[in-house]
């Protein structure tokens, strides 16, 4: 099968987070029939793996693509549509699970390499699923010497043949912070236990943890009283994205001690709930330096990109091994990812299927 007939076929067959189960099915027939040996991984992902002909088969590669969909009603009007109703690849994860067998194509075609190619095919990697987090609880790699794990994102900001790429810092964590205030309801003061006075004054304090690495972002705050009656309680919902997991972790460290001096200043109770999102993804220096020239030498064009604040869970790699995460131009008529009139430019995925292949190849035969 090709790379865009593969494609094709997982658009139209779409399937959600850790529903991935005809996708995977799929993916391990088009393996079979490639001869290239695979295993399920994260109950709905797939762990494919290439040795090479030559050098220390322990050294590997490691080259992910996520494969879940998105609940979106599809509205491009092509003819290989999403079949399922209300479901709808509108992230560009069956390109990026394409090209992934496409590159494992060609690898399998003459194995004329060092070390070993693992190919991973992700579930879970949209809406907080933390698909990546699931692969490492089964420590797949842990009879290898990962040499780079390498992924990519199709990205409609930059056009057919460009490739965006970040040294270091990419893009950035994301943990949902629920604080709630509680004092004393019924009549008004302004002082002692009044939960809006004291979340008013806590806010202002996360908001002074602003900086160039880390946003820390109040976007809902509750408090349910009546114009001559205070509420018991008020609730804060807040984001907080770091560019730095030391950073990240030294912010929830402030976050306490801010607390602490509210509930002393005001003798009010505040309870805090952090959800741990996505961890950094950081971009080995090294290796990005090595794959811009790489695209460069491929003639693409290489494009450098800002840190982002989205998040993505292939931070969870990046945190453990040497990784790259770089982003392939898909073109800006695809319009914005996440709608329901996503359309990624198919002339990109023999383009990234290109870059891919020999990326691996050159880290391999190092
Ligand atoms: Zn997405
Ligand atoms: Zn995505």
């Amino acid at each position: 099968m090709n790379t865009v007939d593969f494609r094709r076929h997982l658009h139209s067959h779409p399937e959600l987070s850790f529903e991935e189960h005809s996708t995977a099915a799929f993916i391990s027939e088009q393996l079979d029939a490639l001869g290239i040996e695979h295993r399920p991984i994260a109950k709905t992902g797939i762990l494919a793996r290439i040795e090479g002909r030559r050098g220390n088969l322990k050294r590997c590669v490691v080259l992910r693509a996520d494969i879940d969909a998105l609940p979106l009603q599809e509205m491009t009007g092509v003819e290989w549509a999403s079949q399922c109703e209300g479901v709808m690849h509108g992230c560009g994860h069956d390109c990026h699970a394409a090209i992934l067998y496409g590159v494992l194509k060609r690898l399998q075609s003459d194995r004329d390499f060092e070390g070993t190619v693992l190919g991973l095919f992700q579930p879970g990697e949209e809406r907080g699923f933390a698909g990546a987090r699931k692969v490492l609880d089964e420590d797949p790699f842990k009879d290898y010497d990962v040499a780079a794990v390498i992924g990519e994102h199709v990205d409609a900001s930059l056009e057919v043949g460009e490739f965006g790429f970040c040294p270091g810092k990419f893009m950035a964590s994301a943990d949902a912070l629920c604080l709630t205030v509680k004092g004393a309801g019924g009549t008004p003061s302004q002082g002692a236990k009044n939960p809006i006075v004291a979340a008013a004054d806590l806010v202002m304090r996360l908001n002074a943890f602003n900086s160039d690495v880390c946003t820390l972002s109040v976007n809902k705050v509750v408090a349910e009283g009546l114009p001559d009656h205070l509420p018991e309680e008020c609730r804060c919902e807040a984001m907080m994205r770091a560019f730095d997991e030391k950073l990240r972790l030294r912010i929830k460290d402030m976050i306490a001690h801010a607390v602490e001096e509210v509930e002393y200043k005001y003798d009010v109770g505040v309870s805090v709930d952090i959800h741990d999102g996505y961890p950094c993804v950081e971009n080995d220096t090294q290796l990005t330096y090595e794959a811009m020239l790489m695209a460069d030498s491929c003639g693409f064009v290489v494009r450098d990109l800002e840190r982002i604040e989205g998040e993505e869970d292939f931070g969870c790699y990046s945190q453990l091994y040497p990784s790259l995460y770089y982003r392939l131009g898909v073109g800006r008529e695809a319009g914005r990812k996440h709608t329901a009139s996503f359309l990624p430019d198919e002339r990109a995925l023999a383009i990234g299927e290109e870059f891919m292949y020999q990326l691996s190849l050159s880290i391999l035969n190092k």
